[in-house]
């Protein structure tokens, strides 16, 4: 693929686009444009249990509304799975992910009882194998044919990257959700063993965006600060395989009168939702701005 300046859009289809995606949306298409470049549309669709067509559908009409355009036929994740798998097989044959058994609840449970506090990221972040669970366990679990989620180990990539580890980071143009700019040095570890493929899907968000990100020669990544702290796992993903590292803006988000960004959920403020009340596209970029 070219080095064109070249960005994309990637809602997931697992609800309707309110008006935080009208913005993220004018910021990835319009930068495209000004760069002379491309942004490129991409469907999300890889969690099969949210994900709907009739969102996918909506997605489509909404942006044509907004009047932006891109490139077709567009990708959709769930076309390509076998790529994930493929990607996926790359990290188990290096040994740098393992089986992880447990459910969201007994994870919180493990949380709660190591007193495992939250981190800068906001998270969680998994610990490794060797607190949660004996390697005994997994193993007679794994050979009894129980399904497992795929976490990356973190210790063994710091061991594979040797003196590489200490140099992943990258360039942000725009700002975390803390005001963060400039050369951003990667803290996997605020995230911790991140899961990379599912019990039911070979792949999960980090995997496949990275993965597409490379497949379609994406060179700016333009989205909202609420996923800023992904791309400390993306980067070691991007060394991980080789991927070359685009360079990255974050944008603030569209809050709610609460405060608080806006979500699927709150079908209030879809676009869908405006629409049918007679608000016209420039209206929705007039009455709410970008925090
Ligand atoms: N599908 C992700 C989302 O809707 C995309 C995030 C990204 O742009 O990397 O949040």
């Amino acid at each position: 693929m070219s080095s064109l300046f070249r960005t994309r859009f990637a809602p997931s289809p697992t609800g309707y686009l309110h008006v935080g995606h009208a913005f993220a949306a004018r910021e990835a298409f319009d930068t495209a444009r000004d760069g002379n470049g491309e942004c490129l549309l991409r469907i999300e669709d890889t969690d099969t249990t949210r994900c709907r067509p009739e969102y996918e559908a909506a997605i489509l009409h909404d942006l044509n509304w907004l009047g932006f355009e891109w490139t077709t036929p567009f990708r959709r994740q769930s076309e390509h799975f076998a790529d994930y798998q493929a990607a996926l097989d790359r990290l188990i044959g290096l040994g740098l992910v393992y089986r992880c058994f447990l459910s969201r609840r007994e994870l919180a449970e493990r949380f709660e009882r190591d007193g495992i506090a939250v981190s800068p990221a906001g998270e969680r972040a998994y610990p490794g194998p060797e607190r949660i669970m004996s390697n005994d366990e997994a193993e007679a679990r794994a050979a009894s044919g129980e399904a497992a989620n795929w976490r990356l180990s973190l210790s063994r990539c710091r061991d594979h990257l040797a003196a590489d580890w200490d140099q992943l980071g990258f360039e942000e143009t725009g700002k975390g959700p803390n005001g963060e700019a400039g050369w951003i040095s990667a803290r996997p570890e605020w995230l911790g063993d991140v899961i990379l493929a599912r019990k039911d899907t070979p792949t999960s968000y980090h995997l496949s965006a990275c993965h597409d990100d490379a497949e379609q020669g994406i060179t700016h990544i333009i989205r909202g600060a609420d996923v800023f702290h992904s791309t400390h796992i993306h980067v070691l993903l991007q060394a991980l395989f080789s991927w070359p590292v685009p360079v990255y803006r974050h944008h603030g988000l569209v809050m709610g009168a609460d405060g608080c960004k806006l979500s699927k959920s709150d079908h209030a403020k879809s676009l869908r939702a405006l629409r049918q009340e007679g608000l016209k596209p420039s209206q929705i970029f007039q009455n709410w701005t970008l925090s």
